[in-house]
């Protein structure tokens, strides 16, 4: 493709200040998606050696990738797969009302059936187990690169570790909790039951109408997008050539092997390709022939002036599913679990399900103007661990499924990709992260 033909780029972008990408020289990889995931594949990449070429089909830290909009909790907090042992059914009622914090519209797909078959298969004790296993591994990997990403000035002031608040609004749901603090304190993440004292001196301008509360002294969050924008500029800065707005749209396949790969700017002949789309890597696999069981689940965000009495650190309001972070003079709430195809129209109703919770666990929390809501589509696999590895292509490979906290999993994802290409030993357990662990034929 020559650069006539290639799709218009809106100026002022730093790729449509450097041409299409067919005027450099191919790189050794090409990362295909700017969200997290890509961002720090080509981090550890480059730092081994690679030139990289990472693609994005909108601006860097833009609203279309989730890597956007969201609470950004990274830690040891979390580590829980979607698939729990009380999710199990798929009639409960809860999971199919749209005003339920987990949404499922259930429509005739094959791949949506596939993908529940096996999220049900997921939903087992021992399941759970195995995946709050993994996740917890590739947090405390995530954390550790993290902190040694963050000495940099510039994306130093993107994160902070302040503790979170978990806050229970029923007796239920506290005691629930509390029965699994020991086990998750043997898992080497520090949570305690928080007194009503201690919080208020915690927290001393937000007034909680709860239960009760746990905390877990590590919490630590990132500011996004701003995190995502530092990021990008510290790559370019390694020698990474970012290109904005665009769009891979094909791939020319030879002997089990990715001899080309089209893009609406030109073409390029890597070495080899990562596919890191978020929730657009099906479609991106698909393009190269390689079927994944991935599954897009909406979530919401919305950001406000920072409310006279709103909370210090982050808090979670647990049976809610949400989550509230300061970010200097603004605070965001995220949350809602909606599986729901590929839509991120934002739906007023739920937006205002939200605010409604809120107001249940902090009441006196003063109405603030709202300066932006947000959807974004988390790429969740049905046990909630991700797809990182090699594929049937022997120069294709994928990092994708980070699900709802893929900011605390992406910094190890990347630095797994990046060993295998290179040989190496994994720091953590590529095994659970298997590509090819879920039979797409079930239906
Ligand atoms: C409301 C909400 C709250 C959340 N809170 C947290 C949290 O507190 N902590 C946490 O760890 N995680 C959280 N998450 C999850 C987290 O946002 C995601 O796991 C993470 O952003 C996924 O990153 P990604 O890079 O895989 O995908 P994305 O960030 O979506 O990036 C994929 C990129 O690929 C690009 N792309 C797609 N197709 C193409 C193509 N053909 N060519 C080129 N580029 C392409 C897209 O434009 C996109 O930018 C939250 C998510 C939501 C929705």
């Amino acid at each position: 493709m020559t650069s006539e033909e290639a799709a218009p780029v809106p100026e002022g972008t730093a790729a449509g200040e450097a041409g299409g990408v067919g005027e450099y020289s191919d790189p050794d990889v090409v990362v295909v998606g700017g969200g997290v995931a890509g961002l720090f594949c080509a981090y550890h990449l480059r730092r081994g050696g690679a030139t990289v070429t990472v693609l994005e089909r909108g601006g860097l830290g833009g609203p279309q990738s989730c890597s956007y909009g969201n609470t950004g909790f990274v830690g040891t907090h979390g580590a829980a797969p979607l698939a729990e042992p009380g999710m199990r059914s798929l009639r409960s009622l809860s999971m199919l009302s749209a005003d339920a914090p987990f949404y499922v519209k259930l429509r005739a797909d094959r791949e949506l059936l596939c993908w529940l078959r096996h999220f049900g298969r997921a939903c087992t004790p021992t399941a759970a187990a195995a995946g709050f296993r993994a996740l917890i591994g590739m947090k405390k990997r995530s954390l550790e690169i993290l902190l040694e990403l963050c000495e940099s000035p510039s994306i130093a002031t993107t994160f902070e570790s302040p503790g979170i608040v978990l806050a229970y609004k029923t007796a239920q749901g506290f005691a629930d909790a509390s029965r699994a603090v020991s086990r998750t304190v043997a898992n080497g993440v520090p949570l305690r039951v928080l007194g009503p004292r201690e919080l208020d001196e915690l927290e001393p301008k937000t007034r909680f109408d709860i239960y009760g509360a746990l905390y877990n002294p590590e919490g630590a969050y990132l500011h996004v997008p701003e995190f995502v924008v530092e990021f990008g500029r510290t790559l370019r800065e390694m020698g990474v050539e970012i290109c904005e707005h665009t769009d891979l749209t094909g791939f020319e396949v030879k002997a089990g092997k990715i001899e080309r790969l089209q893009t609406n700017r030109g073409d390029l002949r890597p070495r080899d390709v990562v596919i890191t789309a978020g929730a657009w890597s099906t479609e991106c696999a698909r393009m190269a022939g390689i079927d994944l069981t991935l599954q897009p689940i909406k979530g919401y965000s919305v950001t406000m002036d920072m409310p006279p009495s709103g909370p210090s650190r982050p808090v979670l309001l647990s049976e809610g599913r949400m989550a509230m972070v300061p970010l200097g003079d603004r605070l965001r709430i995220g949350g809602r679990l909606e599986l729901a195809g590929m839509s991120t129209a934002v739906s007023e109703r739920r937006v205002r399900g939200m605010l409604r919770t809120v107001n249940e666990y902090l009441p006196d929390l003063e109405e603030t103007p709202t300066r932006e809501t947000w959807s974004g589509l988390r790429p969740c696999t049905p046990d909630g661990v991700p797809l990182i590895g090699r594929t049937g292509l022997r120069n294709l490979l994928i990092a994708v499924g980070y699900g709802h906290i893929g900011m605390g999993l992406a910094p190890a994802g990347g630095e797994l990709i990046s060993q295998i290409l290179a040989g190496q030993d994994p720091t953590i357990d590529p095994n659970p992260l298997q590509p090819d662990r879920f039979d797409s034929t079930i239906s």
